[in-house]
């Protein structure tokens, strides 16, 4: 892992020509919605990885025409990172499984996603949560503002 100093914001910024390519194809839409938030101390290549992981989901779950946003914002001493799907939801059945190396629902699936968000995640102590709803799902991605240790 190669922390340093850099702002979430920039990385989104930076990805979001590639993500919209991405979803073009399959006539998905990324919107932003990006806070004033300061830099943290962060691999700006798993921070990619983790964006990257969490939008393809969010498009593959969504239908085509919908969208993936993505938001930051500040959260009492966290900074949330947040992608937000128009998807069916994640069923309970499967609740207990995501983020299983290897569980997949997609029959071109690898089911490593999410196990690598999680390990990413993990290794800049930030927590992942999710939202969902047979309405769309919500990921979160809380990283501490403050006491980061290098
Ligand atoms: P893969 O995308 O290759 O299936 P992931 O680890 O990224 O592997 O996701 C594992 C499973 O979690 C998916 O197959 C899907 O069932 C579920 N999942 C993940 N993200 C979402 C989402 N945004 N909406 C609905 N289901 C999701
Ligand atoms: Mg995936």
């Amino acid at each position: 892992i190669h922390r340093e100093l850099c702002n979430l914001n920039e990385i989104i910024n930076n990805m979001v020509p590639l993500l919209e390519a991405d979803g073009l194809m399959a006539n998905r839409y990324i919107k932003t919605c990006l806070a004033d938030i300061p830099a943290l101390l962060i691999d700006q290549k798993e921070i990619r990885q983790l964006l990257l992981n969490l939008v393809r989901n969010g498009m593959e779950a969504t239908q085509a025409g919908g969208t993936v946003t993505i938001r930051t914002y500040f959260e009492e001493n966290d900074i949330v990172l947040a992608v937000k799907d128009e998807g069916y939801g994640i069923t309970p059945e499967i609740v207990d499984k995501i983020g299983t190396p290897f569980f997949t629902t997609k029959e071109q699936g690898t089911g490593l996603g999410l196990a690598v968000c999680y390990s990413i995640a993990q290794r800049h102590n930030a927590m992942i949560k999710y939202d969902t709803s047979p309405a769309g799902t919500t990921f979160f991605v809380a990283f501490h503002a403050a006491g980061q240790d290098c």
